[in-house]
């Protein structure tokens, strides 16, 4: 990236040999990025991050179908803002669209899908893995039949790219979302595959760049770094899943052994590696968040904290999990710079964390 500023800082668009080598380099990172998902690296546009590249594909295909009558909008209940939030947005334009739900395996059900598709159902969003449990949907099988009533199929991507085999021929799908930051390339890069010959109509207006999907002078660095993070999270990928499933399944058995009342969410359900979802019972999760970052431990919850409320997870209310589990979950998430030492010292903490915190939610309900 540094040599991508110093070097590559013409605009891919020019025609002269500044502009050329950006250009050069623009491609170097598309190859990379369309190797990463088995993809013609024709057919990758750059965005600005997984959110734009969702909002792209659905917006996209949603305004390009609409003169078609097919005014159906199909998705799960358990996706990433960037996609429920584009849904809100359609639908408060007129669109029907429908949520899928799911059960406490956190797995969109195909018989689910199969019920809510319609002649008039344009496209169907479901992402390959859930980003609060990890949880991978059945994504092959849910497009198999997307397609068979004549709809498209996109999937966000955002939290399996780089992490596990992505293959869009594999999945069948025909639209893709993928975001560097989640391979350890940087914020605000990110990618959308799209299959040839999927109609699509961009949300941006502007120039021509992008094979004219998306307007706007590239970020020619971060997309070059996206395009190194990919090629070497291709390298890694295979052996780097099972270190950290392996890390995870210690994580997981350790907590569950030494702290009570405390479960898996998602657990049986095929799930990436990195991530776990727990919940501890009586421990509200904002409170075991920042003693754990106290400790040095970084940890998140699915939810939001706004204006002082807290925000129950989505995705633990979608699964049918009663309100105080979905606002007592935390999820850890394993990374390259993580080893067992990290997870015995997760270890060696937490079980008093969590009995404190405990104990001083039995003081306050005396008091
Ligand atoms: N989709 C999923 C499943 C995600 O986990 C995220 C980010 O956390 C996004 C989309 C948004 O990606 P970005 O942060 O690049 O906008």
């Amino acid at each position: 990236m540094a040599k991508a500023l110093r070097e590559q800082f013409g605009n891919p668009s020019s025609v002269h040999h500044f502009g050329q080598s950006a250009k050069a380099a623009l491609d170097d990172a598309r190859s990379a990025a369309a190797a990463l998902v088995g993809a013609d690296p024709s057919e990758i546009v750059f965005t600005s991050s997984g959110t734009e590249s969702d909002n792209v594909a659905i917006r996209g295909v949603a305004e390009a179908l609409e003169v078609t009558g097919r005014r159906h909008l199909i998705t799960s209940s358990i996706e990433h803002e960037a996609v429920l939030n584009t849904f809100k947005a359609l639908a408060r334009r007129g669109w029907k669209t429908t949520l899928l739900p799911v059960d406490q395996s956190g797995i969109v059900a195909p018989e689910a899908l199969e019920g809510a598709l319609t002649d008039d159902t344009a496209l169907v969003s479901v992402m390959h893995a859930n980003n609060e449990i990890g949880t991978i949907q059945p994504v092959a099988q849910l497009a198999r039949i997307a397609k068979a009533r004549g709809a498209l199929f996109h999937t966000d991507a955002v939290q399996t790219a780089g992490k596990i085999s992505v293959d869009v021929k594999v999945l069948g799908v025909d639209l893709l979302s993928l975001s560097a930051h989640k391979f350890y390339g940087p914020k605000g890069a990110g990618a959308l595959w799209i299959r040839r010959g999927v109609r699509l109509q961009p949300p941006m207006t502007g120039g021509k760049q992008e094979r004219g999907r998306r307007a706007g002078t590239e970020n020619v660095t971060g997309i070059v770094g996206l395009g190194v993070a990919a090629q070497l999270a291709r390298g890694k990928m295979a052996a780097e899943g099972d270190r950290l499933a392996v890390l995870r399944d210690r994580l997981e058995e350790g907590v569950l052994a030494s702290v009570h009342g405390t479960a898996i969410n998602g657990v049986r359900s095929p799930r990436v590696p990195n991530t776990t979802n727990i919940s501890f019972e009586r421990v509200e999760a904002e409170s075991l968040l920042i003693a754990l970052d106290l400790a040095g431990i970084a940890v998140s919850t699915g939810s939001a904290c706004s204006s002082g409320t807290l925000e129950p997870s989505h995705v633990l209310k979608a699964m049918g999990f009663p309100v105080h589990r979905t606002q007592n979950s935390i999820r850890f998430s394993l990374g390259a710079a993580n080893t067992g030492a990290d997870v015995d010292r997760v270890l060696e903490v937490l079980p008093g964390i969590v009995e404190k915190l405990r104990s001083l939610t039995r003081a306050v309900a005396r008091a």
